[in-house]
């Protein structure tokens, strides 16, 4: 088994656009004052391409968060939070995102008062604009659903706010299953309904009619880009991969909350050529790749880097994954650009936590047969719940239904501290093994 100290890790090219595209965007959200601009936050679903046709800035409170987490700034925020009340077990994207807000509406209050001088390391955090409304449209967890009403408090419950619920898919009924059913059609219908109520809620807060010619347009770029992304992903059944799961995790704030565009198509088709560039030439996404694994759980953002580097160490290609494969319009097939409202519900619908478990256990099973998968790697998200409820049931029906082993190691979205390294690496190496041993009985 490899232990090598040098990365064997072969990123796509293409994806370092998404960092410039990403940090122009929140360039962009941190002058929309001195623009005149109206913002808007929200949390949950991509319910952004509303705001982007109705002339709004959006900022997005996960986000921000995972933003902080990746480039190790987010303490400031979470101390804020801290100081505040949120206790240490509160899921660390709200307990970062309303750090921000705190920080955000103090030196509101500082500016108001004419006391200056926020110490430098928070300045980061409270360059966030403060919100003209809220939106809430968060599928399959609780906290996630009362983060914005949170938010709303900090910002002294003088803040309009709108919430689209969203249904859990329990999936149990005997006509269900994904995309069908009564439920998924009741569901949908509910939830479009939603759509329209939170648009007339728009038009009163800018002042305007809302422009569904603009939202049709934005739709068929959204459309566009993840009919490529989605055709690049499905190359990297073939093996060795051409691109890894890491590459898709570099691509999630561009389908996730970025403008829809020509320049978000240019970036998914760029993608797309890439790696069927690399499966014509033979060019793998890791050095050697000798095992196959599927990621389950939300990104740790803290570590990302690192993480990717470890299991390309271990001769492990990460292929797919809940967070990345079954999420950000990863249906769009349903995007009807001339009517879209129907196909957003059904995206809103389809977050990788508002599935039962039924659902999830044929979502993960089909993806690790497809992707040829040897096992799983969980990430037991220590402030996640809605991420790690159903984890132990998926691994276990893996397990029988496809003899897939799987593995946990503990850490966490945006907070360091709960990580354990030397948890991750043991299991990996046990896991490893046993997919050896296995192999090797199959030849013998
Ligand atoms: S607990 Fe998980 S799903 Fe819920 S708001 Fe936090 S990150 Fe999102």
């Amino acid at each position: 088994m490899s232990t090598a100290v040098a990365s064997p890790m072969n990123r796509l090219g293409s994806t370092a656009l998404a960092g410039a595209m990403t940090s122009a965007y929140w360039e962009r959200i941190f002058t929309a004052r001195e623009r005149g601009a109206q913002v808007v936050w929200y949390n949950g679903s991509a319910v952004n391409v509303i705001f982007q046709a109705a002339g709004l800035e959006w900022c997005h409170g996960e986000a921000f968060s995972a933003r902080l987490a990746a480039q190790h700034l987010e303490k400031p925020a979470q101390l804020a939070g801290e100081e505040y009340g949120y206790v240490g077990e509160l899921c660390s994207y709200a307990r970062t995102h309303l750090g921000c807000a705190v920080l955000t509406q103090q030196a509101r209050e500082e500016e108001n008062s004419g006391v200056v001088g926020m110490v430098d390391q928070r300045e980061l955090a409270s360059r966030l604009p403060a919100p003209d409304f809220f939106v809430n449209a968060y599928a399959g967890c609780s906290t996630g659903q009362q983060w914005d009403e949170i938010s709303y408090r900090v910002f002294g419950k003088d803040v309009p706010i709108f919430n689209v619920s969203l249904p859990f898919l329990w999936g149990n009924k005997p006509d269900a299953g994904y995309l069908r059913g009564q439920e998924w059609e009741e569901a949908t219908t509910y939830v479009s309904d939603q759509l329209h109520d939170l648009i007339r809620f728009v038009e009163q807060m800018t002042g305007r009619k809302f422009d569904f010619d603009r939202l049709r347009e934005v739709m068929s770029y959204v459309k566009k880009a993840s009919e490529l992304r989605r055709e690049a992903m499905a190359m990297c059944k073939a093996a060795p991969t051409p691109a890894t799961y890491w590459d898709w995790i570099a691509s999630i704030a561009p389908i996730n909350f970025l403008p829809a565009g020509p320049e978000l198509v240019a970036y998914f088709q760029a993608v797309r050529d890439e790696v069927a560039q690399r499966l014509a030439d033979g060019v793998p996404g890791i050095a050697n790749e000798r095992y196959r694994l599927y990621f389950d759980g939300i990104m740790n953002w803290n570590k990302l880097g690192y993480l990717a580097r470890k299991f390309a160490e271990y001769d492990v290609a990460v292929v797919c994954g809940r967070y990345t494969h079954n999420a950000f319009w990863q249906e769009p097939h349903l995007i009807d650009t001339d009517d879209p409202i129907r196909g957003m519900a059904q995206h809103y619908l389809l977050c990788p936590t508002n599935h039962g478990v039924r659902t999830l256990k044929y979502l993960t099973n089909r993806d690790c047969a497809d992707y040829g998968v040897d096992g799983i790697v969980f990430h037991s998200t220590r402030t996640c719940r809605a991420f790690t409820n159903p984890q132990h049931l998926l691994a276990k029906s893996a397990q029988k239904e496809l003899g897939i082993p799987s593995m946990f190691f503990e850490g966490d979205v945006a907070d360091a501290s709960f990580y354990k390294e030397e948890i991750l690496e043991s299991r990996l190496v046990a896991m490893l093994e046993g997919i050896d041993v296995r192999r090797a009985r199959a030849l013998a």
